[in-house]
């Protein structure tokens, strides 16, 4: 059994299901995060296992012990929310402090673990200010040290970070991870930022809908999405309808054309399949018109797998790589990344031969994900 256990947890608001049938294991030291879009039911979950809500149905084991139904001040537990909700009227110690002196600890051993704490966040400079004298960053390093300093044994994040400006939100996402991993906290974290998920994250848990999509690290999430829902929320990709002809040699019809794809054993021939490809696994390599004009027509060139002809129609420049949306002559439209300077001077118009290997393609089958 894991450290933290949700089983089978529901929970409706009127006629909403907010939370179906959630269950999963968090284990001790672990960094989970909830991810979905708005209003998957992510906080609604966080919440149930803070105990400010109760569930209509399902348990929650902490330790082995069952909480389901403790009141949340009676949970070991730590929260930090989206909007800071400091104290306005106590300085960054005194915030910190707050918890500490509720349990009427000694305070020579107060002040020693709010400077160690404001010390561990980054802040040992700032302990004497108020919160209206710091950043939103600062702020949301003193409501981190203000949930670390009554020990939890699971600290709460609901979307620390969402209020803050690009740049800060890296930087703190990176200083929690580093707390975490410091202090062994097992962490339950809630963001609908799939980039944010990807790297701050042991393992991710997607919802959708108030269910549990796929649970896994973000390397499986992203490059092995079960459903068709996961490979569109997270990451980039090129999705498109195929027919899978031959399963067993990984064989897939694309409007016309065949590609080859990993083998499929457990489908069968002629399922509705949609293929994902990421964009930074295909090529693209610039034709001149001869070229393109000696092609076969604008579909698949004869003896080369998995490429196609097409004509790039956007060109983004994102920092690292350039994106391209390039529609192929069947119509198909494909996301493309290329690092650095390979992206040249292709521009809108250009024509361009796509190629991705069979391992690229990610077979997701239609009807089991009812898409
Ligand atoms: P967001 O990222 O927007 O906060 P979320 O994934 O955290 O979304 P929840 O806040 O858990 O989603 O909400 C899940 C569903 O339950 C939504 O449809 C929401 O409107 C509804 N809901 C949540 N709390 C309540 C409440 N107290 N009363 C009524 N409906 C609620």
């Amino acid at each position: 059994m894991a450290f933290l256990e949700l089983q089978e947890l529901t929970k409706s608001f009127g006629k909403t299901r907010a939370v179906e049938r959630i269950s999963l294991g968090v284990e001790r030291g672990e960094f989970l995060t909830l991810l979905g879009p708005s209003g998957c039911g992510k906080t609604t979950v966080l919440r149930l296992v803070a105990g400010f809500e109760q569930p209509d149905a399902g348990h929650i084991l902490l330790d082995q012990e069952e909480i389901t139904t403790r009141p949340a001040n009676r949970r070991p537990m730590g929260m930090v929310f989206q909007s800071y909700a400091l104290f306005p009227h106590m300085t960054a110690e005194q915030n910190v402090a707050f918890g500490l002196r509720l349990r009427r600890l000694p305070p020579a051993l107060i002040r020693q673990r709010c400077e160690e704490l404001l010390a561990l966040v980054g802040l040992a400079e700032r302990a004497r200010s108020y919160p209206h004298q710091l950043s939103g960053g600062q702020q949301q390093r003193v409501a981190l040290a203000r949930a670390l300093a009554v020990e939890p044994k699971v600290l709460l994040l609901d979307e620390p970070l969402s209020a803050l400006d690009a740049a800060v939100r890296v930087t703190l996402r990176e200083e929690i991870r580093r707390i975490q991993q410091q202090l062994g906290m097992t962490v339950i974290y809630v963001t609908h930022d799939q980039e944010e998920a990807l790297a701050i994250s042991g393992r991710i848990a997607v919802m959708a809908r108030g269910r549990l999509e796929q649970l896994g690290t973000p390397e499986e999430i992203y490059r092995r999405p079960r459903t068709v829902f996961v490979a569109g929320f997270v990451g980039a990709s090129t999705r498109l309808s195929a027919r899978l002809e031959r399963a067993v040699e990984g064989r897939c019809r694309l409007d016309g054309i065949l590609l080859r794809v990993p083998p499929q054993p457990e489908l069968s021939d002629g399922s509705a399949v949609l293929l994902v490809v990421r964009p930074e696994l295909v090529t693209l390599c610039q034709l001149n018109e001869a070229s393109g004009a000696a092609a076969d027509g604008g579909g698949q060139r004869q003896g080369q797998e998995n490429v196609l002809l097409g004509t790039v129609e956007l060109r983004t420049f994102l920092g690292a790589v350039t994106r391209f949306r390039v529609r192929a002559a069947g119509g198909q439209l494909f996301t493309v990344d290329l690092p650095g300077l390979q992206a040249g001077t292709l521009v809108p118009g250009q024509r361009v031969r796509l190629s991705f290997p069979p391992e690229a393609c990610l077979v997701l089958p239609l009807e089991e994900t009812g898409s």
